[in-house]
């Protein structure tokens, strides 16, 4: 019988970023595996990937879709998109998330609106949007259409590593990316955020107070990866500091498990270019949501956020029944047909 893990404070968060200790290591993803089970039994729920347009106005250095990247860039036809949806509500997902690079023109908002509406019309399915920063009113429209979450990942929650990431104009502003947050959080929408984890010049004490910065802004959902650096981008020259990025993730998702208890916990794909069962891993330390990419096969290669990323040659059909393997191999199931909502959210809801 091991004694309780607690992870109350920066001090604890530090400790378990820090110790290589492989006992202590793996106490904490056991905790983390069995908080995460007491609160979904070993369900694990699906968000049907559909990365719709690969268009972005952004410059962000880390990113394969950055504006002066030379790459094929597409937009789906909204019956392409139904089409990825209709197979999501086939397949029991009962969420999917529509994502894109950040397009602010009245046309896309448009779009969007009328393609959340029919989806949420006609096959009831739950919508996480992760579509950048937006305006309030946009975004506001948005959730009146039928858009239930929104994931906006901070990338880091320190002001100074966060602009050695992004060009330095107004378009990449740290407070614009916190107001969005707070904006998300007025509307009502479920809020999700992240951090990518093994950055250039990120310490142990950046994640721990990312840690901090979920609680403090109270997050329905995370969505954490590995840094994954592309070649062709200007932060690829900049090695990190931290090492190991996979372990460090899945200690982080452990962490944040612990730390801040009922908040869905997404186990990304970026996991599987480090270690093939990488996403089983993270499914087993704390995390309890899986993306199944949906985005027609044709289209996959062209959404390249980070190179070597894993099943761009697969079809959607295949990813479904890959990752019911890979559950199953863990003594796992999917959350068929549910929601599968934030279980903080609610409870935010009713303080
Ligand atoms: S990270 Fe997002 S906003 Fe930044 S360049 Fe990439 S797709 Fe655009």
């Amino acid at each position: 019988m091991t004694k309780e893990i607690c992870i109350s404070n920066k001090k604890d968060i530090l400790y378990f970023l820090k110790t290589k200790s492989k006992k202590r290591i793996q106490n904490l993803f056991v905790e983390a595996n069995t908080l995460s089970e007491k609160y979904r039994k070993n369900k694990v729920h699906f968000r049907g990937l559909i990365e719709f347009s690969n268009v972005c106005e952004k410059n962000c250095l880390y990113c394969g879709l950055r504006r002066d990247l030379e790459i094929d860039r597409y937009t789906m036809t909204k019956e392409e998109i139904l089409n990825a949806a209709k197979f999501c509500l086939d397949n029991g997902y009962g969420s999917l998330v529509i994502q894109s690079g950040e397009i602010n023109t009245q046309k896309n908002l448009y779009f969007l609106v009328d393609v959340i509406s029919t989806i949420k019309k006609e096959y009831n399915l739950q919508m996480t949007l992760s579509l950048g920063e937006m305006s309030k009113t946009s975004l506001q429209k948005l959730f009146d259409a039928g858009g239930r979450r929104y994931l906006l990942r901070i990338e880091t929650s320190n002001e100074k590593l966060y602009k050695k990431l992004h060009p330095n104009d107004d378009k990449h502003l740290f407070q614009n990316r916190l107001n969005t947050l707070k904006n998300l959080k007025s509307i009502g929408y479920q809020v999700g955020t992240g951090i990518m984890i093994g950055l250039p010049y990120q310490t142990y004490n950046d994640l721990a107070n990312d840690l901090l910065f979920f609680k403090e802004l109270n997050i329905d959902m995370l969505g954490m990866g590995p840094y994954v650096p592309h070649p062709k981008t200007p932060l690829y020259k900049i090695k990190p500091k931290l090492k190991d990025a996979f372990n460090l993730s899945l200690k982080m998702y452990a962490l944040a498990r612990l730390f801040l208890k009922d908040v869905n916990i997404a186990a990304p794909t970026a996991l599987q270019v480090f270690d093939k069962k990488g996403r089983e891993k993270a499914l087993t330390s704390g995390a309890n949501i899986l993306m199944p990419i949906v985005t027609p096969t044709n289209l996959r290669k062209n959404y390249l956020i980070y190179p070597d990323k894993p099943c761009i040659e697969d079809t959607k059909e295949k990813c479904f029944n890959c990752l019911n393997a890979r559950l199953r191999s863990i003594n796992k199931e999917m959350g068929k047909n549910e929601f599968g909502d934030s279980i903080h959210y609610f409870k935010r809801q009713k303080k």
